[in-house]
């Protein structure tokens, strides 16, 4: 019996494995087998049978990156309302969204997302949006893993549903959650579609969120939710909720255990000493924090608690853009700055948190978020002669400081090659963007209305 042949081999690569002790292994061959998993890693050339090989000619081949908070479909209303604060930013978004978002234009600008997302260096996101339907259709088409699940708030949104109906919508939609996974055929393993959004605790009162958390129990479910991002939310959360914090009301509910937690800019110790006790991820998303003055997170504290601080780019309507490289150097630049100590979060730290933590957040880091032999092929391969990235002293401080999209040549998912010399390869790039221009009227008109 002849053994399976291997699907595909990266030569002449620095590979920048991010493991546990960031190991990084010079003009290096990797050899993806016909499980699409990683078989080997090691200097010099190997003996592999792939029809495919990529050539890095020496250049850095690193993890695909975990964009582990953030909302696709809304990049059709990307710089729709700038220079403004959340609330003022949720106030004008809203209602065109009540107003324009059917499924055919959350698949249009959810693909746009993903186009945007794989030609960047990201291969897996964590989305939050309405309509998941169409995220789905989107990650069996473009090959971007997508985590997503029924998005739950008291408001009706452009479904549209009360309340009482997204709950029952959200019990069918795990149930039937491995089943669509199969149809669709994603990845088995994953658990992508496993999740529960509750929009945040200034959203929903503590009656729903117990329920939220009771279906999420009974399905062993995944939770994803906003949660301490601004003053005004903390302000609005107290007043609901007896003077409690978002993370104390998320604690008393039982939503906090293992749940990703977008943002947490505005945490207390004790905040801080619960999330770390409830083994919860706090996603960091630096762009749309500045951007909107929502205020700087303690991530050196959250760090020093043994938190897992993943990185996310936020909807790109906040954003305004999916870049996880801007994210990095933001989360980096920053938390010096803030903390007058330029040795906090050296580059490797902030790698991970764009990888391999993203992986934990998502509780898929025994499958992907490094490169590792029996984890999954999600890898991005960057220009060997990019001015920016020549010479290369340290590949982590390269990565983190000195590279972005632009350096991104080739990028693998589940071992498949989805973006090929800047090109994705699953996706009508022209027809994405014509789809998603052709709205824009109508979002306009929507906002001239309100
Ligand atoms: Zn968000």
């Amino acid at each position: 019996m002849s053994t399976p042949q291997d699907l595909l081999a990266i030569t002449h690569a620095c590979v920048v494995t991010v493991d546990a002790v960031g190991t990084i292994v010079n003009d290096a061959t990797i050899v993806v087998g016909a499980d699409r998993k990683i078989r080997a890693i090691a200097a010099g050339a190997l003996d592999h049978t792939a029809p495919t090989v990529i050539d890095a000619k020496g250049g850095i081949v690193m993890p695909g990156m975990i964009n582990a908070h953030t909302h696709m479909g809304m990049t059709l209303f990307r710089g729709l309302g700038d220079d403004m604060n959340l609330e003022d930013f949720l106030g004008r978004l809203m209602p065109a969204e009540i107003a324009v978002l059917s499924h055919d234009a959350v698949v249009a600008g959810t693909e746009l997302a993903a186009l945007e997302s794989l030609l960047g260096g990201i291969t897996t996101a964590l989305d939050m949006y309405y309509l998941p339907d169409a995220a789905l259709e989107v990650a069996a088409r473009s090959g971007l893993r997508i985590h997503c699940g029924p998005n739950l708030l008291e408001s009706d949104g452009p479904e549209p549903l009360p309340i009482a109906k997204r709950m029952a919508w959200a019990n069918e939609w795990l149930t039937d959650s491995k089943k669509r996974e199969q149809e669709l055929s994603l990845p088995n393993g994953f658990d992508s579609l496993n999740w529960l959004s509750p929009h945040s605790t200034y959203l929903l009162g503590e009656e729903h969120l117990n329920q939220i958390s009771a279906l999420a129990k009974q399905h062993g479910a995944h939770i994803h939710v906003h949660a301490a991002e601004t003053v005004g939310e903390m302000s609005l959360v107290s007043k609901r909720h007896n003077g409690r914090t978002p993370i104390q009301v998320l604690a008393d509910t039982q939503l906090l255990t293992n749940a990703v937690l977008a943002h947490g800019v505005h945490l207390n110790d004790a905040d801080i000493a619960m999330i770390a006790q409830h083994g919860a991820t706090v996603t960091h998303c630096p762009a749309s924090n500045y951007k909107l003055a929502s205020g700087t997170a303690r991530i050196v504290e959250l760090h020093k608690q043994g938190v897992n601080v993943a990185l996310g780019t936020d909807g790109p309507a906040s954003g305004n853009d999916i870049d996880l490289w801007l994210a990095m150097r933001l989360a980096g630049y920053v938390q010096k700055t803030a903390t007058s100590d330029p040795t906090v979060l050296p580059a490797l730290d902030v790698l991970r948190m764009a990888t391999i933590n993203g992986a934990k957040a998502l509780h898929i880091d025994h499958l992907v978020g490094s490169l590792e032999v029996g984890k999954y092929a999600d890898l991005v391969v960057l220009d060997a002669f990019s001015p920016s990235l020549t010479p290369v002293f340290d590949p982590h401080v390269a990565v983190v400081a000195a590279a972005g999209r632009g350096d991104v040549c080739h990028v693998v998912v589940h071992g498949q090659i989805v973006v090929r010399d800047r090109k994705a390869l699953n996706i009508n790039a022209a027809a994405v963007v014509d789809r998603v221009n052709k709205l824009t009227p109508v979002i306009l008109a929507s906002v001239a209305r309100n």
